[in-house]
């Protein structure tokens, strides 16, 4: 049985070496750009590059970000390898898709948030048995210790017609195509009604008031996982927008621009998954795995992988229940962080701790200014306190980048935003865009 975060100190399976392992690979190990000058890490001493342990983080995401800060808080050399080099904020993706939020203001690249080195790099596989992860070109990069944070994508379920004419908003790419579907569409039918599905429609309805929006749920209540009085709040909130809530009712196909339902009824619009999300674990097939994440012990080390550590979305975290912790933004960054600290404390051959993880609550912005939240003990759902949760929303991403990058980061977020809005003003004028900004 995988043990509870919070558990006892484990054991590491096997001994490791006191110094880092040699690195014989392909890739040269290059130093740290800024170290003793980092934009919000506090000022650590430059170190003997010989004697810096390599942490290697797979994905900057959520998780990966807060991982390289805090390994490098804690004496290690962070590099980051992700597929795209952008750091995406996906959860003002429903924003983005409705048109709310430009793109610009939910991706930003890596290099410009994050004081580490960082390598765009899709990894194919770890190999564990020579502490080394292999990317897509062929190239080696080895590690002392290695954070897995690849997130999740999608599911795709059997649905006839979803992969044809479904859209997501999963990444940048999904948001954007529904954004540009959503301008000539004269319906929306938003298939799930967790999370991300209440926020598509929500913010959809409230950015375009003139757009029929249908939200279809199988489970007969929005939002499980959340106090019932935040669910029938956020259906409140729905519906006085006029989306038309079905409980209780699953999608059956999908069409270019209507959705069929399990009742055999036709709702016309076109069609925005939110239906669940699959971990992307695939660079180490074989690992246990649970609801598809990677199962991980208390200290967030993968199973007979003692140098191998797994956060954010793709990790199965075992909660005091035992059941496993949220895909969430907020839990991405508490384990990333856990993760980050115990990579750095493995590749100096110390013994890794166990995670403690607090989750303070949870934040589902509705759009239009309003929407729901459990902070601790206290609901925040009935007027005027369904205000708040848009607040927090913002207020939490504005944390989050403050804590992947200090003020810095921020700073560069927000001109990163700027050229980006600048650059799509110069793309619809025909003009180039700038080089170094991505999409
Ligand atoms: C529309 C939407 C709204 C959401 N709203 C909220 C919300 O309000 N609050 C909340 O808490 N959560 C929210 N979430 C969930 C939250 O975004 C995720 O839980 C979070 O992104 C998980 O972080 P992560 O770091 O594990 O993975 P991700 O953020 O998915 O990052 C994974 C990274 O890994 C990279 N990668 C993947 N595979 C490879 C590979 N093989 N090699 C190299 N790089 C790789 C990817 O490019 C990506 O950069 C929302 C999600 C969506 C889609």
């Amino acid at each position: 049985m995988t043990p509870a975060a919070g558990s006892s100190q484990p054991t590491p399976e096997k001994p490791i070496p006191t110094q880092p392992t040699p690195h014989a690979a392909d890739t040269p190990r290059s130093r740290h750009p800024t170290v003793g000058k980092g934009a919000g890490w506090g000022t650590l001493p430059a170190m003997d590059d010989a004697a810096t342990p390599r942490v290697l983080i797979v994905g900057g995401g959520y998780a990966g970000v807060m991982a390289a800060r805090a390994a490098h808080r804690h004496g290690a050399d962070p590099v980051v390898l992700d597929a795209d080099g952008a750091h995406e904020l996906r959860c003002r993706y429903a924003a983005v898709a409705a048109g709310r939020d430009d793109i610009a203001d939910a991706t930003a690249p890596l290099a410009d948030l994050v004081d580490v080195e960082v390598r765009t790099a899709r990894v194919v596989a770890v190999e564990a048995d020579h502490d080394r992860v292999v990317d897509a070109a062929g190239a080696r990069h080895p590690y002392d210790a290695l954070v897995l944070t690849t997130g999740a994508s999608a599911a795709a379920p059997p649905v006839p017609g979803l992969a044809e004419h479904g859209h997501d908003v999963h990444d940048a790419a999904g948001a954007t195509a529904l954004r540009a579907a959503l301008s000539e569409a004269a319906g929306l039918v938003v298939a799930g009604g967790g999370p991300t599905g209440v926020q598509v429609a929500g913010e959809a309805a409230a950015a375009q008031p003139g757009l029929a929006v249908t939200l279809v749920e199988p489970l007969e209540r929005l939002l499980p996982g959340m106090p019932p009085a935040l669910a029938r709040r956020a259906g409140a909130l729905l519906a006085a927008r006029g989306i038309d809530v079905r409980l209780g009712r699953a999608l059956a196909a999908v069409e270019p621009r209507a959705a069929r339902l399990d009742d055999g009824t036709r709702v016309p619009g076109i069609l925005a998954w939110a239906g669940g999300f699959a971990a992307q674990p695939s660079v180490l097939p074989g690992a246990p795995r649970r609801d598809g994440r990677l199962v991980v012990d208390a200290a967030l080390r993968v199973p007979g992988r003692p140098r191998v550590l797994a956060a954010g979305d793709v990790a199965a975290v075992v909660d005091a229940r035992g059941g496993t912790r949220a895909m969430s933004a907020q839990v991405a960054v508490a384990a990333g962080a856990a993760a980050g600290v115990n990579a750095a404390r493995i590749a100096r051959g110390l013994a890794p701790r166990p995670a403690a993880l607090r989750e303070l609550g949870r934040v589902v912005d509705l759009g239009g200014g309003r929407g729901v939240a459990q902070v601790g003990p206290l609901a925040l759902a009935a007027p005027p306190l369904d205000r708040l949760a848009p607040l927090l929303h913002e207020a939490i991403d504005l944390r989050h980048l403050w804590r992947s990058g200090g003020l810095g980061a921020l700073r560069r977020h927000r001109r990163g935003a700027t050229v980006g809005r600048s650059a799509a003003r110069q793309a619809a004028n025909g003009e180039p865009r700038p080089a170094s900004y991505p999409g």
